[in-house]
């Protein structure tokens, strides 16, 4: 049974003493100044829910879909407030009132949450359809022959913001068993997430060579499952729970040392399978074991104690700045590890980026639900980023890493963005042409 703001247990909303802490850490508070913007304005509604003072509905509605839930909130918080599954309990009391209802709404979350992200076999199709129009030079005749302009707005928007999509999955580029050439020191299953398989599959190559090069057996299983984040964060919840049954059963927790992750926003969710299944007794107890061998890539190599590549990634000396990911920085609580990782790296200069845990906007499908904010968002990270002189943006989930790599495309600034173990794995490629 789902929990609702009603049924939730009240001291997590109790537990905010509207200290205002928060407030100049939330980016849509930033933006507008206006309390029912903030973190505590959002719980003062969900309090009046629960109390029956307020019924869900449009404003509500409205409000919780501008916030990013980007969690900045909850690591500011002095009193602990779990944003995150008030969040999500909001997300879902709003689905299941049917407030915002319309046909393109419906449309939308039937095509991508109840169909696509929830069989990944489709999901691959649509992918390589994708391939096919953008690769065939479809994509380049519609766009001269100005035929996008007769998209559905919602189509509009989004098709110059379709990422390219690769020419082969995780499946095809990492065997379902990979040994390490040293000896073993144990054994890990990589998950291969939805966007960073069918955009960024050489993310997840590198990462298990990454693995391999450190001693680790990597197992991969096979067609892979959504982990349901984004149904989560969109108030799906049982959806959710059908998703990490589905992956806990693919990647049973007790085969492994660690259970990897590379995408923030996807670990984030993942290492909570605990909590969402905590009323299921069938699950109940592997899903905790789940939480327990669930990590970050980062997060784990630095426990495993991840050595130095003798070589540099580039050919010359670099400078290299980090955008964090809020779901990895306040979601997961990894921060200092990607920057360890970086420091690993021979002939790379890390420096800070300011604002480095700051939103860039990306957000889920927030560029599609509020643009004007998520486009204001990006042009800030931009200007962060360009006040650093680096050359390379690393950073740890799919939808940064693409929000930022078109920003900066668009400003013109020639600033690569990459994965932090992309850079560790082609430190350790270069070794093997020594
Ligand atoms: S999740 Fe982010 S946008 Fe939402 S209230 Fe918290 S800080 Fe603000
Ligand atoms: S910092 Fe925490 S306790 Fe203070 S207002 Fe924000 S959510 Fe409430």
């Amino acid at each position: 049974m789902t929990a609702t703001l009603k049924t939730i247990d009240y001291s997590v909303l109790q537990q905010c003493m509207h200290c205002g802490m928060c407030l100049p850490t939330c980016p849509t508070y930033d933006a507008t100044g206006r309390e029912r913007n903030s973190p505590r304005g959002r719980i003062a509604l969900m309090r009046a829910i629960a109390d029956g003072e307020l019924e869900v509905n449009r404003t509500f509605a409205d409000e919780m879909s501008y916030c990013l839930g980007c969690l900045a909130c909850q690591t500011a918080c002095p009193a602990g407030v779990n944003y995150g599954v008030l969040f999500e309990t909001a997300r879902s009391d709003i689905q299941r009132a049917h407030v915002d209802d319309s046909a393109r709404r419906r449309f939308w979350r039937g095509l991508t949450l109840n169909f696509l992200f929830m069989r990944p076999g489709a999901l691959r199709s649509a992918g390589k359809m994708l391939r096919l129009y953008q690769r065939s030079g479809l994509e380049a005749l519609a766009r001269r022959m100005k035929l996008t302009s007769l998209l559905p707005p919602d189509l509009r928007r989004l098709e110059p913001q379709a990422p390219p999509i690769a020419a082969q999955f995780s499946d095809q580029l990492i065997a379902a068993r990979e040994v390490p050439k040293t000896a073993v020191r144990g054994r890990v299953a990589l998950l291969t997430g939805c966007v960073q398989d069918l955009v960024f599959p050489d993310i997840n190559r590198d990462t298990a060579d990454v693995a391999l090069a450190n001693g680790y057996e990597v197992e991969t299983p096979r067609s892979q499952p959504c982990c349901g984040s984004l149904h989560a964060h969109n108030g799906e919840l049982d959806m959710a729970r059908t998703l990490a049954r589905r992956l806990i059963d693919l990647v049973p927790p007790e085969r492994y040392d660690a259970i990897i992750s590379n995408a923030g926003g996807c670990g984030s969710h993942l290492r909570h399978y605990g909590h969402l299944l905590a009323d299921d007794p069938a699950y109940a107890e592997r899903a905790r074991q789940w939480d327990l061998k669930l990590r970050d890539v980062q997060e784990w190599l630095v426990e495993a104690g991840c050595r130095a590549p003798s070589q540099s990634p580039f050919d010359r000396p670099a400078t290299v700045t980090y955008h964090e990911s809020c779901h990895l920085v306040h979601g997961q609580k990894v921060s200092r590890q990607p920057r360890a990782l970086l420091k690993l790296l021979p002939g790379v200069t890390l420096t800070e980026l300011p604002e480095s845990s700051w939103c860039c906007g990306s957000a889920g499908i927030y560029a599609l639900t509020q643009p004007e904010q998520a486009e204001a968002l990006l042009k800030r990270k931009v200007a962060n980023v360009k006040t650093t002189g680096a050359a390379i943006v690393a950073t740890s989930n799919p939808g940064c890493h693409l929000q930022i790599a078109r920003g900066l495309k668009e400003s013109a600034a020639n600033v690569q963005v990459v994965h932090p173990v992309s850079l560790l794995a082609a430190g350790y490629r270069r070794e093997n042409r020594e």
